[in-house]
C-alpha cells in the first residue's frame, strides 16, 4: 500500500489506505488497531484533547481537558508521550516529564491564544504593572510559563488567584477567561492581558438566544473562555473535563446547548448516549471549530509511533522556569 508521507528512503512498512479527512469506518478500525499494536510496542501513551478529531479521541488511552492530560502525562509510566493537542500542551507535557520524548504529531498544531502573547510583550505589561503577580493560562508558550510566577488552566483558575498571597495579579493571556476570573475573585485587583481564543470569542450571546429560544429546556454549558455575554447566559460555566461532570446534575433535562469548541459534544454523546448535545451556535462544526485542534488525524498519529515526528523538547533554563511555575499551580488544592 502506498504511504502517505516520506520516510527518509527507507523500505515503507506496510499500511492502511491513506487517510481520508471524512474516514469511512474500516479505515478508522484498521489505522486505529495498528496505532494500537504500535503504541505497545513502543511504550508509548496516547494522550488526547478533548477537541480532537472524534476517531483520534476513541483510539487514546487517555482523553481530557489541559489539566488532566498534564496529571496524567505525569503519572504514565510510559517511555514516550504521543500528545494529540496542540503545541503548547506538548511542551507542558514535556517539561513535567523530562525524562520522557514527547511527540506531537502534526507539527502545525499551533494556538492563537497561546501566540497572541510573546515573551517580550509579557515584559511590557510587566512594566506595566510591577507590583502584580504574573498569573498565565497554561494556553501559553514555555518562554511565558517561565516569565510567569504560576500558571492555570480554566479547571483551577479561580482557585490558583484565591492561593495567591498577593492581592494584585497580572492575569494572561485570555481576556475572557481573566475577566470570569476577576468577577469570581473581587477581593483582589486584576490587570488582564488582551489575548482572546478566536474559536470562543467568536460565539456572541445573540446567537445563544436564538438556538436557546429553539430549544426553551435547554441547559447551557459555557466554557470561560467564551465573552461575557454568553457566559451570563450560562447555566454552568467551567472546563471541557467538568462540563462532562455537570451534564449528571440535570436527569431530567434532554437538551444541553454546549458553548464550547465541538470536539468535546463526541464525549458528552459517549457517556450521555439518551442526552441531546446542540452547538451554542445552532451551527455543528461552523463557528466552534478549532481549526488546530483538528489538524491531527490517525494517519498523523501512526507516523508519530512509527517514525517518530514531531519531537517537542525545551531548553533547560525555560523549562525550569516553566516547571516552576506548573508545578506550583499543581500543588493549589481545588476549591
Ligand atoms: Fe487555542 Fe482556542 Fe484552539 Fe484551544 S480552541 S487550541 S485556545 S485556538
Amino acid at each position: 500500500m502506498k504511504p502517505m508521507h516520506g520516510n527518509g528512503g527507507a523500505a515503507a512498512p506496510a499500511r492502511p489506505a491513506p487517510f481520508q479527512p471524512v474516514a469511512e469506518q474500516a479505515q478508522v478500525e484498521a489505522y486505529s488497531s495498528e496505532i494500537r499494536q504500535l503504541a505497545r510496542e513502543r511504550n508509548a501513551i496516547i494522550l488526547a484533547h478533548n477537541y480532537q478529531l472524534p476517531e483520534v479521541q476513541d483510539v487514546a488511552d487517555f482523553v481530557g481537558d489541559s489539566l488532566g492530560l498534564s496529571l496524567e502525562a505525569q503519572k504514565s509510566g510510559a517511555e514516550r508521550i504521543i500528545f494529540c493537542g496542540v503545541h503548547f500542551m506538548a511542551e507542558a507535557a514535556k517539561i513535567l516529564n523530562p525524562e520522557k520524548r514527547v511527540f506531537l504529531p502534526h507539527i502545525a498544531a499551533g494556538c492563537s491564544l497561546a501566540d497572541s502573547i510573546s515573551p517580550e510583550s509579557l515584559e511590557d505589561w510587566m512594566e506595566r504593572y510591577p507590583h502584580h503577580t504574573v498569573m498565565t493560562y497554561i494556553n501559553s508558550s514555555a518562554e511565558v510559563k517561565a516569565l510567569s510566577y504560576i500558571c492555570c488552566t480554566s479547571a483551577n483558575a479561580v482557585s490558583v488567584a484565591r492561593s495567591l498571597p498577593s492581592d494584585k495579579i497580572l492575569f494572561t493571556p485570555d481576556r475572557n477567561l481573566g475577566q470570569w476570573v476577576a468577577h469570581q475573585v473581587p477581593e483582589k485587583e486584576f490587570a488582564i492581558y488582551d489575548g482572546v481564543c478566536p474559536t470562543h470569542d467568536v460565539l456572541r450571546g445573540a446567537n445563544v438566544k436564538k438556538t436557546r429560544d429553539e430549544h426553551p429546556d435547554c441547559v447551557i454549558i459555557a466554557h470561560p473562555e467564551c465573552r461575557q455575554d454568553v457566559l451570563e447566559l450560562a447555566d454552568e460555566i467551567c472546563s471541557t473535563a467538568a462540563m462532562l461532570e455537570k451534564v449528571a446534575l440535570y436527569p431530567e433535562t434532554k437538551t444541553f446547548l454546549v458553548a464550547t469548541e465541538n470536539g468535546i459534544v463526541h464525549q458528552m454523546r459517549k457517556r450521555y448516549p439518551d442526552k441531546e448535545f446542540i452547538l451554542a451556535d445552532g451551527c455543528i462544526g461552523c463557528r466552534l471549530h478549532c481549526p488546530y485542534m483538528k489538524v491531527t488525524d490517525l494517519s498523523h498519529v501512526l507516523r508519530a509511533l512509527e517514525e517518530e515526528v514531531f519531537e517537542i523538547n525545551v531548553p533547560g533554563d525555560v523549562a525550569d522556569g516553566a516547571r516552576q511555575a506548573l508545578e506550583r499551580m499543581m500543588a493549589v488544592p481545588r476549591d
